[in-house]
């Protein structure tokens, strides 16, 4: 230390020697932790040599330097419970973190914003920082991913994490015992980091509201960072208090996205490469591109390739990836089918031509029930809009579409082979 200490500027050593700890010292190998604040690169490159040679120097003997960084110890991560609180509090995932999360153009901006907001805690001005966007896209692993940052960096902050559920469950209980000045003093006293996961579901929830407005007004003054997710940007939170919107739109608002094909693919790879799993570029591709949704649907697959192919004891084909999506993302089939896939089908069904069922006129008998049961699957199989579809049909009124809907759905009710009709158009459908 010593002979380095002479070596390097006092920045240089404060900076990036001082906080190396030994973790195992054998005889030719020294192992020394890296808090997270320091740039792992750069320290192997700049300064291990300079280490082994100083070590060398001081002591007559040629080392090895490895660098590891800390395991993070569990205790460090569990967010430290409200003291009067029977509701066990729920851990950081310690899986979550930067490193082990995928950038794509879906979620650079949230993902940047983030590591900042971690790097120098309660000091930008991201405060708080939301994030927002639907399931499955990665808001819970970014929050808790500075939750995990903060841990391991030794600092001694107190991170907490608490889902908006949770909260709300912590203070019916304190309004029970008589606590809310004890619930309020822990949080505004106690916590330097605040995570709370799904903000959305405080909706009509006014109390709790309150309490977590005047709680979120203290730690914001104190520059506390705090840190939330939601289903919907601050403006489209319905349900939520105007004056605790207000105060999400203080700092920064960040989405993320579903991931592009590109992206996908990167997650894939890097979630096969985690579990040390092989899998060929061909089936990669075809993952990538059959799974649109989520990032969730992606590790899934990957999961379940891994367990099918070691059960099967196996390879992994384009066969089995193929069967494993068909069980993970049969919500692509449904998605899939277009209003062309319906009338095409239909038409052949009840043998009317296409135009028929989407022309304005009433025609007869049966091309009304084939037009009817048309507009019935596109309400149950696409995401249409019933206006879309009234427009679709020759620009009907959506209180057309609402009636050939209930007038299919009790028709297939009181009569089975009518059901079973319906029930083959929809196989093959699926099958397309
Ligand atoms: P959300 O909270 O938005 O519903 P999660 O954060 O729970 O989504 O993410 C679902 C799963 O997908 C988690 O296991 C998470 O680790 C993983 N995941 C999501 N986005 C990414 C990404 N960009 N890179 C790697 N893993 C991701
Ligand atoms: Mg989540």
């Amino acid at each position: 230390m010593t002979a380095l200490k002479s070596k390097l500027s006092q920045d240089v050593f404060e900076r990036f020697i001082k906080p190396l700890k030994p973790l195992s010292i054998m005889d030719f190998e020294i192992t020394l932790s890296v808090p997270v604040q320091i740039d792992f690169d750069q320290l192997s490159k700049a300064y291990r040599g300079l280490i082994e040679l100083s070590y060398c120097e001081a002591n007559g003997r040629e080392i090895t330097i490895k660098f590891e960084r800390p395991s993070i110890n569990q205790a460090q991560l569990a967010s430290p419970a409200f003291p009067f609180s029977s509701i066990p509090t729920m851990q950081i995932n310690p899986a979550y973190t930067f490193d082990e999360f995928v950038v794509g153009s879906n979620s650079q901006f949230a993902f940047s914003a983030s590591m900042a907001v971690a790097k120098d805690l309660g000091g930008t001005k991201f405060n708080p920082l939301l994030i927002y966007g639907g399931v499955g896209l990665g808001k819970t692993h970014l929050l808790q991913a500075i939750g995990n940052y903060i841990a391991s960096s030794g600092a001694g902050k107190v991170v907490r994490y608490v889902t908006s559920e949770m909260f709300y469950r912590e203070f019916v209980e304190s309004i029970q015992h008589n606590k809310i000045t004890e619930l309020s003093n822990y949080y505004r006293n106690e916590v330097d980091l605040l995570l709370m996961d799904d903000v959305q579901f405080l909706r009509g929830k006014d109390r709790t509201q309150e309490e977590f407005f005047h709680i979120f007004n203290a730690l914001h003054q104190l520059h506390k960072q705090i840190v939330l997710t939601s289903d919907s940007p601050p403006n489209k939170l319905e349900g939520l208090e105007d004056r605790l919107i207000s105060r999400f739109q203080w700092g920064l608002f960040v989405d993320v996205q579903p991931p592009d094909r590109e992206t996908r693919e990167a997650i894939l790879q890097h979630k096969a490469q985690k579990l040390n799993l092989f899998i060929s570029q061909e089936i990669l591709s075809f993952l990538a591109e059959s799974i649109e949704d989520n990032v969730r649907q992606l590790e899934g697959a990957i999961r379940q390739l891994l367990m099918q192919s070691s059960l099967k004891k196996s390879d992994i084909t384009l066969d089995l990836a193929r069967e494993i999506v068909a069980r993970t993302a049969p919500s692509r089939r449904s998605r899939t089918i277009g209003a062309d896939d319906i009338t095409d089908i239909v038409s052949q069904y009840f043998t009317v031509e296409v135009n028929k069922i989407l022309e304005r006129g009433r025609g007869t008998k049966e091309v009304a029930q084939a037009r009817q049961v048309a507009m019935f699957l596109m309400k149950e199989l696409t995401s249409a809009s019933l206006k879309t579809i009234g427009k679709r049909f020759g620009d009907r009124d959506h209180s057309t579409v609402v009636h050939a809907v209930k007038t299919i759905e009790r028709a297939m009710e009181e009569d089975n082979s009518f059901k079973n009709s319906v029930d083959g158009i929809i196989s093959q459908l699926n099958k397309r």
